[in-house]
């Protein structure tokens, strides 16, 4: 459990960003935490670099209705800090802490306060001897620094552990992630590290993550990206109900367009998906240009437009409701949107 937050076996995969306020800025954090909430980020990390930031976390906690991870690297003083402040969760790896005596004290903390570590390794920061031994960050080298912070964890006799062997790169990635799986059974945190600015991140995430997922690995997810956090929930969210995992918001599915298209296709589209997402639903809404595939996927999702010239039909649960003019379908479709839906709560129904 993190806080609230169950991670590993059936549970939902979650979904976690990172602040990148500094943690000292506790109004600015917070409200940064506020937007994550509300996009529906489930866990939130918080770096806390040193003395200052630890006493911020508290603060922040006391705020935040999200559980919050403590980001520390080396000082195991700050990390017994951070551990008084009420965080849900440590990403810390133990061998970097130095002295077994320090580790013990981190330990025993976390095992009193019944707070989970996780234990980070990165293609970008690994040991130097295992640079030397596989001569580059390899698969191997990655699951061998994991297997290493592990066992001095298990020798403490904590267990309670999540795992991320990251890189920049898919393949390396993704490869590690399939090797541990076969050498130890702790829940798995995902995702492709420095993926890069927004739309080539959004790419390296998704094929990264997707194969993953796909296989069945991966119990709490975190999609970087050199963009707006809230981008980064919303990419994580999108990619499992891509693959059919798990779904609360609306999926708007359009068509490229082509010469028989007669509309503003582009903008209603993105006006549609805009309209609709405060909706917490895992509804489909078609916006098609024209005839040919239009009244199909229309009356295949839950809700639709199919463009004719300068108007469209709308569709609701498979059904023609009426033709509507151009300048009136977003407003006209997102109107019998929301009835349906009210009606469906009312009915206690499932959309
Ligand atoms: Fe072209 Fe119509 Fe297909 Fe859109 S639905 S791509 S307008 S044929």
């Amino acid at each position: 459990m993190v806080g609230n937050v169950p991670i590993g076996g059936c549970a939902p995969i979650s979904i976690q960003s990172m602040t990148t306020t500094p943690t000292t800025n506790i109004s600015a954090t917070r409200d940064e935490i506020k937007r994550l909430e509300d996009v529906g980020c489930d866990i939130v990390r918080v770096s806390v670099p040193d003395m200052d930031s630890a006493r911020a976390v508290e603060k922040i906690i006391s705020q935040a209705n999200i559980p919050i991870v403590a980001d520390i690297h080396f000082d195991y003083r700050i990390a017994l800090a951070a551990l008084d402040t009420g965080i849900a969760k440590l990403r810390i790896n133990p061998g970097n802490i130095g002295a077994r005596e320090r580790v013990e004290k981190v330990v025993a903390k976390a095992k009193e306060r019944n707070v989970p570590i996780r234990i980070g390794v990165n293609a970008g920061s690994l040991e130097k001897d295992l640079l030397e031994k596989h001569g580059f960050p390899t698969p191997e080298a990655l699951v061998e620094s994991a297997m290493r912070h592990v066992a001095i964890l298990e020798a403490l006799d904590f267990t309670d552990i999540v795992l991320s062997l990251k890189s920049s790169a898919v393949p390396l990635t993704v490869s590690a992630y399939r090797l541990v799986v076969k050498a130890c059974d702790y829940p798995l945190h995902i995702g492709i590290s420095e993926a890069g600015p927004e739309q080539s991140g959004v790419i390296y995430s998704s094929v990264g993550l997707g194969i993953l997922l796909s296989e069945g690995i991966g119990d709490t997810m975190r999609v970087s990206l050199t963009a707006n956090v809230e981008e980064e929930v919303k990419v994580a969210k999108r990619i499992l109900a891509a693959l059919e995992i798990q779904s609360s918001m609306p999926r708007v599915i359009s068509c490229p367009t082509c010469a028989r298209n007669c509309l503003d296709l582009f903008s209603l589209a993105e006006e549609v998906e805009r309209r609709t997402s405060d909706l917490k639903i895992p509804i489909s809404i078609a916006v098609m240009g024209c005839a040919v595939n239009g009244p199909g996927e229309a009356r295949e999702a839950d809700f639709g437009i199919a463009g004719g010239d300068g108007e469209g039909l709308i569709f609701a649960k498979g059904k023609i409701l009426r033709k509507v003019r151009e300048k009136d379908l977003v407003d006209e479709l997102e109107k019998e949107i929301r009835l349906h839906l009210e009606k469906d709560a009312e009915s206690g129904k499932d959309c």
